[in-house]
This record gives structure tokens, C-alpha cells and sequence, in this order.
């Protein structure tokens, strides 16, 4: 089959590479039908994540067909179209019991962080994947929600719901900054609106994903090289500064914008994933009460994603900016990587 390989900082490879095998029984193998490029694979591409290795096939995305299933899987069959979570998990180890599937601890010979797709085990952006734990890391696709559809769900509308809003603890009435209207931002911005804040404030140095945020329910947008941005954000709340603050870039700028603006006792929900350390000033944050949080998504919270997106509640193809076919994922990449010119949002991949 062929795949797009990870062959090290700045490098990648569409290629003709071995099959997936079932090694569980356990697994399933899915022929992928649409996948994604993340900004993490972005991030993974620089080589700011070393735990993935020269060799490794990228994507965490995908909705796709199962043509294969391991001994043990009795709940799907052959031909089910299947939302693929990024993280795959038991479901009965003592992560998997709180809640921390990212944090997966059933082990194959590696160890780590769970089992991300395209991370520590190979990922989606390939004709085909081998998924782990499969009863526990797919969701079938409902008829009324296409392929399209649901790839939203395997990885940015859980991360933005659940480590931006449910860590950030968004409530009705709060006023929710978002820093950071990418993909993963507007995620947080339109599951924020399921809660009735009176206000989402989307932050971006990108004045057309600002504009692009009120789509998903920003009622208000700042610029951030506009160097007035923090009065602006402060003027909305009375000069109190706002209920939840969500980190939605991975730089530690935007770590530092959301300290800055969020008030007394509100929260900072970090959700960007970071390649540097950032200024934690303590000897001023100690007495502020605030609440910071940030993780890995867990996708716990995907199902109930997918009956709003089913619902039109939550509108998926808001998110997608570009199409391509599998075999054009090279240009897609450029694409994706020149989002601030080329106004990429999600951009999907069919096969
Ligand atoms: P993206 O790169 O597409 O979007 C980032 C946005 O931040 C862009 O719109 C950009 O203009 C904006 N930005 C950059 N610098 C800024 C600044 N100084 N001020 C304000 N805005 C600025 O990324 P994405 O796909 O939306 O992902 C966002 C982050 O979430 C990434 O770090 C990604 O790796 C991370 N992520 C985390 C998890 C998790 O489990 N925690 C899961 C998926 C993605
Ligand atoms: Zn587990």
C-alpha cells in the first residue's frame, strides 16, 4: 500500500510500504476511506516530538472501512464505516478506568503515551491502518453523517471540548477566550456555545480566522499583533479579565496571553501541544487563584460530539478548507502548511 513516512525533521514520503497485519486479536484493519493533516503532524514533522521515530506513517485522523478483524472483535463486522479516535485504548487498565485513555497502559512490546495513531504505532494518512483495541477506539458512522463528517471527530472536536472547555470548566454566562482560532481553536470555540457562555472572544494574529471564528460562534474577535489586543480583551469584561481562557497554539506567547488576560479565579486550559518551556512566573501567579489545566485528549467524549454533529448542531464541514485525493497528500501538506496564505483549515484527504 502506499503511505505518507515520517523519514525525520523536514522529511516525509509518500510510499509504497508493507500492509498492516493484524498482531492482536484485538485489532481490526481499516481500509481509510478520508483522513486529515493535524497541526501536530506539523509539529512531529519539525521534529519537536523525538518519541516518534524515522519510519513511523503519520495521522491520527480518519474514518474508514474494516476489512480485517482480529479474533477477539465480536461488536463490529466486516464493511462497517468506522470514526477512527486517535487514541486507542483498552478500556479496562488503570488509566483506562479513570477516564485517562490517552494514557492506555495495555502494552505491545513499546511503551508510552497510549496509543496515539501516527505516533507511537502507525497512523491513518495510508490506504491502510491497523487499529488497536478496536471495540474501545471506534465509533460506527451514523448514515446521515459522511466520512467528511466525521474525521472532525477523530481527534479536534474532542481535543477543543474536552481539554479546552470541560478541563477549562466553561459554564453558562462565563466569557471564554479562545487563543487561537486553528482548527483545534475553533473546536473550543464552537463546543464552548453548547454551554451558554455570554461571550467567546476568538484570538488570532490572523484577522481572517478571527472573522472565520464568528462561523462557529465567536461573538467577538481581537487580533493579537494589534498592540492594544489585551485592552481590547479586558474592555469586554470590565476590565476583570475573562471566566476561562483557552490555549489553543503551542507556543509559549500564547501560554503568557492567556495568564494575562484571564481573571482572579478563572481558568487557563491549555490545550497546545508545546516544544519549549514556557515562563511560568509563580511569585505572581500564587495569588491568583487560577486554575491551569492541560493533557492530552481522550476522545471520552466523541460519541456525544457525533450525535450533535448528526444534528447539525455542531456544523463539521465548517471546519474543512481544502480536498484533496490520498495520492495528492504531498501538495496537501503544502497547503496545510502555508495555512495563513492559503486559508487552509482542516484539509481532507478522500481515498
Ligand atoms: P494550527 O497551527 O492550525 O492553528 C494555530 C492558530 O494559532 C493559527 O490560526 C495561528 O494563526 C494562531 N497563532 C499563532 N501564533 C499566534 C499568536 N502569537 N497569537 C494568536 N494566535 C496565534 O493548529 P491546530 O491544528 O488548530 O492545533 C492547535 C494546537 O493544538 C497545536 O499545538 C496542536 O498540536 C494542538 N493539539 C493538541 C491536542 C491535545 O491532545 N492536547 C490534540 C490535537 C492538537
Ligand atoms: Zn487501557
Amino acid at each position: 500500500m502506499k503511505a505518507l513516512v515520517y523519514k525525520g525533521p523536514g522529511q516525509k514520503s509518500w510510499e509504497e510500504v508493507p500492509n498492516p497485519a493484524i498482531l492482536q486479536p484485538t485489532d481490526i484493519i481499516v481500509k481509510i476511506d478520508t483522513t486529515t493533516i493535524c497541526g501536530t503532524d506539523l509539529h512531529i514533522l519539525k521534529g519537536h516530538v523525538p518519541t516518534v521515530e524515522v519510519g513511523r506513517i503519520l495521522g491520527h485522523e480518519g474514518v474508514g472501512t474494516v476489512t480485517e478483524l482480529g479474533a477477539a472483535v465480536t461488536s463490529l463486522k466486516l464493511g462497517d464505516q468506522v470514526i477512527l479516535s486517535c487514541v486507542s485504548a483498552c478500556g479496562h487498565c488503570s488509566y483506562c478506568k479513570l477516564g485517562v485513555y490517552s494514557h492506555c497502559l495495555a502494552d505491545e512490546g513499546a511503551s508510552g503515551i497510549g496509543w496515539i495513531l501516527g505516533h507511537l504505532i502507525d497512523g491513518t494518512q495510508a490506504e491502510f491502518v491497523r487499529v488497536p483495541f478496536a471495540e474501545t477506539s471506534v465509533y460506527l458512522l451514523p448514515e446521515n453523517v459522511t466520512p467528511q463528517q466525521g474525521t472532525v471527530l477523530s481527534d479536534i472536536l474532542p481535543t477543543g471540548h474536552e481539554i479546552g472547555v470541560k478541563y477549562g470548566r466553561v459554564k453558562a454566562g462565563d466569557v471564554v477566550a479562545v487563543v487561537g482560532a486553528g482548527p483545534v481553536g475553533l473546536a473550543a470555540i464552537a463546543t464552548a456555545g453548547l454551554y451558554g457562555p455570554s461571550r467567546i472572544i476568538a484570538i488570532d494574529l490572523d484577522a481572517n480566522r478571527v472573522e472565520e471564528a464568528r462561523k462557529f460562534g465567536a461573538t467577538d474577535t481581537v487580533v493579537s499583533s494589534d498592540a492594544d489586543w489585551k485592552k481590547q480583551v479586558l474592555a469586554m469584561t470590565d476590565g476583570l479579565g475573562v471566566d476561562v481562557a483557552i490555549e489553543a497554539v503551542g507556543i509559549p506567547q500564547t501560554f503568557t496571553m492567556c495568564l494575562d488576560i484571564v481573571r482572579p479565579a478563572g481558568a487557563v486550559a491549555n490545550v497546545g501541544v508545546h516544544s519549549k518551556s514556557v515562563d511560568f512566573p509563580l511569585q505572581d501567579l500564587w495569588i491568583s487563584n487560577i486554575n491551569i489545566s492541560m493533557g492530552l485528549v481522550n476522545t471520552d467524549t466523541l460519541d456525544i460530539l457525533l450525535k450533535l454533529v448528526a444534528q447539525k448542531k455542531i456544523v463539521a464541514e465548517n471546519f474543512v478548507s481544502h480536498t484533496f485525493e490520498l495520492g495528492d497528500i504531498i501538495e496537501a501538506y503544502d497547503v496545510f502548511g502555508r495555512a495563513a496564505e492559503t486559508k487552509a483549515l482542516k484539509v481532507l484527504l478522500n481515498a
